[in-house]
């Protein structure tokens, strides 16, 4: 199948990217690189350097690649932020997520599959979470997502525009080529990792308060391999139906400081905390239930260890100290 990729320079994109063309598709990135990094473009695949807001642009690229199917990563997707700077996130979630669907149309290229996000849960009733329970975001990050999902159903509805949306938990870990690397850092893992190798003092805890086991917030780390998968998996049923699917390792997920205790397992290296405010937007449990991805596509994750996964995490941190390099404002 062809393919295009948006925001296939960023972290999950590139590994996906992987992952298609290991399935011998063609892969076509499509990326402003104002969060996503060049040389994370995967050999192989096509590139085009270009802003969905670029109708033509998008249309020109969709028309010379043949595009059967699009996956849709390009988006901003920080929690704190957003709460910050909800024009940036609608702008760029959900008008330029609109702009995509419009040329899509135009040409008549009906696929997609949608990052989408645990966020639109909020702050959920119980654990883990389905994909039946309600939504009611607590950030304008969630929200966005959510929109545009709402924009997927009624598309799919007149225009036959046929879509999986794929609600993220926490993706982590790193290929032998892909990895993390976001300017400046927000996440856990990596965050936790540089306070190992000594590139910042140590790890900040967004409140210890939180009605869980250790007072940290508990979150469903997923490895970027097994969340790229479900993508490849995702595109195979889009002739039939649309669906939304809920993404993560499910269990009872883990705390922050299960999360610093795996690494320093893990990295042998001392990872010196300390604890501050929670962050705002932040839900205390994320943890999804993946029963109707596994039965309905039969997707089934394979790095499910948390040590395995900050491993992989930590291995390309060790080859690839300096990240991809170049630095960039925003994050990937
Ligand atoms: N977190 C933290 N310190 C950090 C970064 C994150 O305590 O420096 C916490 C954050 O509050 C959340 C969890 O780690 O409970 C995972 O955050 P991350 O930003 O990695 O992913 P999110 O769940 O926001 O998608």
């Amino acid at each position: 199948m062809r393919v295009l990729v948006t925001g296939g320079a960023g972290f999950i994109g590139s590994v996906v990217t992987e992952e298609l063309i290991k399935d011998g598709h063609t892969a076509v990135v499509y990326d402003s690189l104002y969060k996503g990094h060049r040389e994370a473009v995967v050999p192989g695949a096509d590139f085009v350097h270009g802003d969905l807001m670029d109708a033509e642009l998008l249309r020109h690229t969709l028309k010379e690649h043949q595009i059967e199917a699009v996956i849709h990563m390009a988006a901003d997707s920080l929690v704190g932020e957003s709460v910050q700077q909800p024009a940036k996130y609608y702008r760029n979630n959900v008008v330029a997520g609109l702009a995509l669907l419009d040329a899509m149309r135009d040409r008549g290229a009906g696929r997609i599959v949608f990052s989408s996000s645990a966020a639109t849960y909020g702050e959920p009733e119980k654990q883990p979470i389905e994909e039946t329970d309600p939504t009611r975001p607590t950030n304008p990050y969630g929200e966005t997502k959510l929109a545009f999902e709402h924009a997927l159903r009624w598309y799919d509805e007149a225009y036959k525009l046929r879509y999986a949306s794929l609600r993220y938990f926490n993706a982590a870990g790193a290929t032998e080529n892909c990895g993390e690397q976001h300017n400046p850092e927000t996440h856990l893992i990596p965050i936790v990792l540089q306070a190992a190798i000594g590139n910042r003092p140590h790890v900040e805890i967004y409140g210890d308060d939180y009605p869980t086991r250790d007072g940290t917030c508990v979150r469903d780390y997923i490895h970027v391999t097994d969340l790229a998968r479900a993508h490849i998996q995702a595109l195979g049923i889009l002739d039939e139906r649309s669906g939304i699917y809920n993404l993560g390792c499910g269990g009872d997920g883990y705390t922050v400081r299960e999360v610093i205790d795996a690494a320093r397992e893990v990295t042998r290296r001392d990872i010196p905390v300390r604890t501050s405010a929670r962050r705002p937007g932040d839900p205390a449990v994320l943890v999804a239930s993946s029963e109707r991805i596994k039965r309905e596509l039969g997707w089934n994750p394979q790095m499910q260890d948390l040590r395995e996964i900050i491993r992989s995490a930590w291995n390309w941190m060790e080859r690839h100290p300096d990240g991809y390099g170049e630095a960039h404002d925003g994050e990937a």
